[in-house]
Order: C-alpha cells, then structure tokens, then sequence
C-alpha cells in the first residue's frame, strides 16, 4: 500500500491536486469534507450535524470524521493505497489514523503540504464560492474563521510528521502542472 496525506489549509488545491495524484498512482481518495457534503445532501443525521459546524467554519467533533473514515477504508480494504484530503486535521485524528493504518498492516508513507499566502487563499475560497455554493465559501468571516481553525488546531500537525520524517512541503503557487510536478517528485523519491 502507498499511503499519502495532502496536507495543508482551505483553498490550497488539495482537491485539486487529489484528482490528479488519484489517476497517476491509482489510490483511493478519501476527502472527509467530500464525505461530510455527501452526508449533508442525503439528509442524514450525521450530515445535520456536522452541518452547524461547517457553517460556521469549525471543524467537526474528531469522533465524528474518524468513524466516517473508518467506514471508508474498510469498505475499501483492496485498494492499493490511500490518499487523505481533509484529514487528519488535529492531533487526535492523526493518531487515531496511525491506529487505523497500523490494523491494515499499513502506515502513512508520505505527507505532502501545499504552502500558499493567506490573501491568495481567500481569493480563490471567494471566487469558488461564486460558482460552488458551498455555504462555508461565501463570506470572508467564515472563511477567516477556517484559517484560525487550522492555525490553531491543524498547522500543529506538521511538526508531528517532521518527526516521523514523512512531512515534505511544496510550493502551491504557480501553474498546476508545476505544482503536480513538484509533488509526483517526492512520490516517486520513495
Ligand atoms: P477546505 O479544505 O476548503 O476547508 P473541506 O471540504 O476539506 O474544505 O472541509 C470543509 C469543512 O468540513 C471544514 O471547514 C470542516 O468544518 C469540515 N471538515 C472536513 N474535514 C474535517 C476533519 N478532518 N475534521 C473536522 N472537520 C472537518
């Protein structure tokens, strides 16, 4: 199993970059605010839950995304690896994922973080908002809400993988090709 984290904060092109990392090395992608949105549109009562959170930009409760996570991985138990978008996004998540990998014989191979200045963040969170619909894009004070979020609660988790020696950083500014460049890079290094 090859088993990567895209790391880094709202509007950096996780997803983006997931899409294209998905087809190039043929994981399975698990993007727990896709997972979130899909519970919300189905009505369920996971998904009205987590909506009072999303719509204020907090993170949901860590229970919540690491059993939705859980789920996913086990009903994709033959998959060659792994790509995380969105998650782990605190310190408990990130353990908890370390417990979930190690079930599966598996660990956390690589973690890759999108590195991109604020102003250009809000930029491309508002011009998204425009055309998605997403509630959490629509104004600055969510938005801004979001980063406070993860500066508080998700930058952490970079220095937890500087540890373990997984944590590479890549510039997420420039032309998308470029950046896919710079990220199927470190891949390929393992
Ligand atoms: P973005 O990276 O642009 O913020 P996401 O789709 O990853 O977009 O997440 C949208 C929202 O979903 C987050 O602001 C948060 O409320 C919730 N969410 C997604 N993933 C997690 C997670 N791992 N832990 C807690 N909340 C999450």
């Amino acid at each position: 199993m090859l088993n990567l984290i895209l790391f880094g904060p709202p509007g950096a092109g996780k997803g983006t970059q997931s899409e294209k990392l998905i087809g190039a090395y043929g994981l399975k992608h698990i993007s727990t605010g896709d997972l979130l949105r899909a519970e919300r549109k189905a009505g369920t009562e996971l998904g009205l839950q987590a909506d009072a959170y999303i719509s204020k930009g907090e993170l949901v409760p860590d229970e919540v995304v690491v059993g939705m996570v859980r789920n996913f991985m086990k009903e994709n138990a033959d998959a060659n690896g792994f790509i995380f978008d969105g998650f782990p996004r605190t310190t408990p998540q990130a353990e908890s994922l370390d417990g979930l990998l190690s079930e599966f014989d598996t660990k956390i191979h690589l973690v890759l973080g999108l590195e991109v200045e604020e102003d250009e963040l809000v930029k491309r969170l508002l011009l998204r908002g425009q055309s998605s619909g997403r509630v959490d894009d629509q104004d600055e004070s969510t938005i801004r809400n979001r980063f406070r979020e993860y500066q508080n609660k998700t930058l952490p988790l970079q220095s937890y993988y500087e540890k373990s020696g997984t944590y590479k950083g890549v510039q997420g500014m420039g032309e998308i090709e470029d950046i896919f460049a710079a990220l199927c890079a470190h891949v390929n290094e393992l």
